[in-house]
């Protein structure tokens, strides 16, 4: 079927174009991805680029003419159809050509190219793509890469690394740190246990650096292969938010707009200073520079005791880093059940580690050698450290997102957003940690809080194109997000806590699996832990996980699938759970509840 080209329309305001000079002429061969013309609008000269293959057949618009946005400048014959017919059609004036689909450009080779105008078919505002995200991380690549995979134009804008936050600052370096402070807490206090013995132990802190670092990058790299492969295009930039369907990009090279049916809003979040108290990168870090300090500390002080703080604790001690912890709230990891909390700071102390919990940071100030904190509270006092890591939250990354007359609404410094992920604008659309969500006030879900975790933005993300694109209307169950916590012992739960679900009078049933108990977290010598389960008395609907021990990261997806499929606690215990395994305390837990556990 003959592909007509039309003219673009490459911003709001534009109503017309002209056609400065055409790189092929008729009866050239054009393939999908080349640029066939450069255009020129009020605002610059562009070029286009052809998104079918096939024959030059007629153009339409000669070099120097005028033409109506949607109008046609050529057209291209793709199949058996004959140039030299379509070419008297358009001659004639009798054309006909329905414009095709509206559809992806083929795949291209390496690397993906820059954006730029296109001659797509015809469709209503004729954007140059349907999808244009903001932001690279786990929330805007799942989108991009969804939206390739349903065929979609799509542009995704990133001002720094694909993947984000989580890939390159977050979920995965941490771990890989985490890990490896495992290795040598393991080797340090257990290895005669083990009948291991050494002579001297030396930690190259550097190298430990730069293996994180080296597996961020591998996989941000595995994000450009899958753009290639689903045929996202991506470019380097800050993406500003001009109003509905404009985003304007800027890059090291230049300044230029671009314009989508449909705008995804996925800038991520940054760690959020404490009052009066500035980052200076140095002394005074977030998360960034404490993954990548140049030198071990001698000491650290952490503010902040939820995830990111605590794995920080816990990395930093097993290198043998002095570490204190100063928390305001009643517990370290305060969002958790409390006799998670309260067993985590039982093996902190046992470590050595100074956990000042109910304890206020008053002052931060820097000194020639470091860091001096002054503390109120339960564990008041002054602390001197080399450096001091503020982890006390997050804040939306909307620095230069929106241009002076964007409308896009903001609450508490976040882009508002209900749970369909549609913002106050139509087609504007915002996921992950950039988002402060909005229940209707019947759905009691407290007002704002958006869950901050990488498996949340990509869902959101994911679930928001495929609402675009009309294939599935899928929503979150914000009740019951999964959430971890790499410490060691780790942490993992989901839904209710205990003192939440007796706050709603609901009659429990509540099993508790202690690991001492468990074969394979003593043949692992990792007896500290549990499994903890919340049931509804009645209907034995599952209402609270909440687990802390050895791999219970990953077991924690056994009960999200349990929760999504309604088991009960009597289909818990009645799966069968391979022996030895932890998964194994999840079913003796549930027996606990149930007044039938084997084990206990
Ligand atoms: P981000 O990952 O922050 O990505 C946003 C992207 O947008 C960034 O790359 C940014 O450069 C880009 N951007 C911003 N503004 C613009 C603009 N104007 N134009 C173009 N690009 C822009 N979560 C977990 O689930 N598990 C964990 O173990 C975990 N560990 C963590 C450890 C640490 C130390 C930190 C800091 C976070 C951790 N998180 C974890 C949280 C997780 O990283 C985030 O929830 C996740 O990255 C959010 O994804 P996002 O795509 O919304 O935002």
């Amino acid at each position: 079927m003959p592909v007509e080209i039309t003219m673009p329309q490459l911003s709001d305001t534009m109503t017309e174009g002209t056609v400065v000079k055409w790189h092929k002429k008729e009866g050239d061969k054009i393939n999908s991805g080349e640029e066939v013309a450069d255009i020129e609008t009020d605002k610059a000269t562009m070029p286009m680029e052809a998104f079918d293959a096939g024959t030059l057949a007629v153009i339409v618009a000669r070099e120097g003419q005028k033409v109506k946005v949607g109008q046609v400048i050529g057209v291209i014959a793709t199949g058996s159809e004959k140039p030299d017919e379509i070419k008297k059609k358009y001659a004639s004036g009798t054309a006909t050509a329905a414009p095709k689909p509206v559809e992806a450009p083929p795949s291209k080779p390496a690397p993906a190219p820059a954006a730029k105008p296109s001659s797509a078919p015809a469709k209503p505002g004729n954007y140059q793509f349907d999808i244009v995200v903001i932001g690279g991380g786990p929330a805007g690549y799942a989108a991009a890469i969804r939206a390739g995979q349903l065929k979609k134009r799509v542009l995704c804008i990133e001002k720094e690394s694909l993947g984000g936050t989580c890939l390159n600052w977050g979920c995965i370096p941490t771990k890989a740190l985490l890990d490896d402070g495992a290795f040598i807490r393991k080797l340090r206090l257990h290895a005669a246990e083990h009948g291991v013995s050494y002579k001297d132990l030396s930690i190259d802190f550097p190298k430990l650096i730069s293996r994180s670092r080296a597996i961020a990058d591998k996989l941000s790299k595995g994000i450009e292969h899958l753009f290639r492969k689903y045929e996202v295009k991506h470019e380097i930039g800050a993406g500003q938010l001009l109003g509905p369907h404009r985003v304007k990009i800027t890059s090291a090279q230049n300044t230029r707009e671009v314009t989508a049916d449909h705008i995804i809003i996925a800038t991520g979040a940054k760690a959020t200073p404490l009052p009066g108290v500035a980052f200076d990168g140095k002394k005074i870090i977030t998360s960034r520079e404490a993954m990548n300090l140049p030198r071990q500390p001698k000491k650290i002080a952490i503010i902040g005791a939820g995830a990111i703080g605590c794995e920080f604790a816990d990395f930093y001690n097993a290198v043998g880093t002095e570490v204190v912890v100063v928390e305001m709230l009643d517990h370290l990891l305060p969002n958790e059940d409390d006799d998670v909390s309260v067993l985590l700071e039982r093996v902190f102390a046992k470590r050595e580690i100074d956990v000042r919990v109910k304890t206020k940071t008053d002052k931060v100030e820097t000194t020639p050698g470091g860091v001096k904190l002054t503390l109120s509270g339960a564990k008041p006092g002054v602390v001197e450290a080399d450096v001091v890591l503020v982890a006390i939250g997050v804040s939306a990354n909307t620095d230069g997102l929106l241009g002076s007359n964007s409308g896009l609404e903001i609450f508490k410094g976040r882009i508002k957003a209900d749970p369909q992920y549609q913002t106050n604008l139509p087609n504007i659309w915002a996921v992950g940690d950039c988002v402060s969500l909005h229940w209707p006030p019947q759905e009691g879900m407290g007002g704002y809080r958006h869950p901050d975790l990488a498996h949340v933005a990509h869902h959101e993300a994911v679930n928001c194109v495929e609402r675009i694109a009309g294939v599935s209307d899928h929503l979150i169950d914000y009740k019951s997000i999964p959430g971890c916590t790499y410490t060691h012992p780790q942490v993992a739960s989901m839904g209710m806590s205990e003192r939440k679900a007796r706050e709603l009078n609901r009659k429990l049933k509540v099993g508790k699996f202690p690991f001492s108990a468990s074969g394979r977290a003593l043949a692992m010598g990792e007896p500290d832990g549990f499994v903890k389960l919340i049931f509804d008395a009645q209907y034995g609907e599952l209402l609270g996980v909440h687990m802390i021990g050895e791999n219970v990261t990953d077991i924690l997806a056994e009960l999200v699938v349990a929760k999504k499929l309604e088991a009960t606690e009597a289909e818990i215990i009645e799966a069968i759970h391979p022996h030895p395994t932890f998964s194994e305390a999840i079913m003796e837990a549930a027996g606990v509840a149930d007044g039938r556990a084997i084990h206990l």
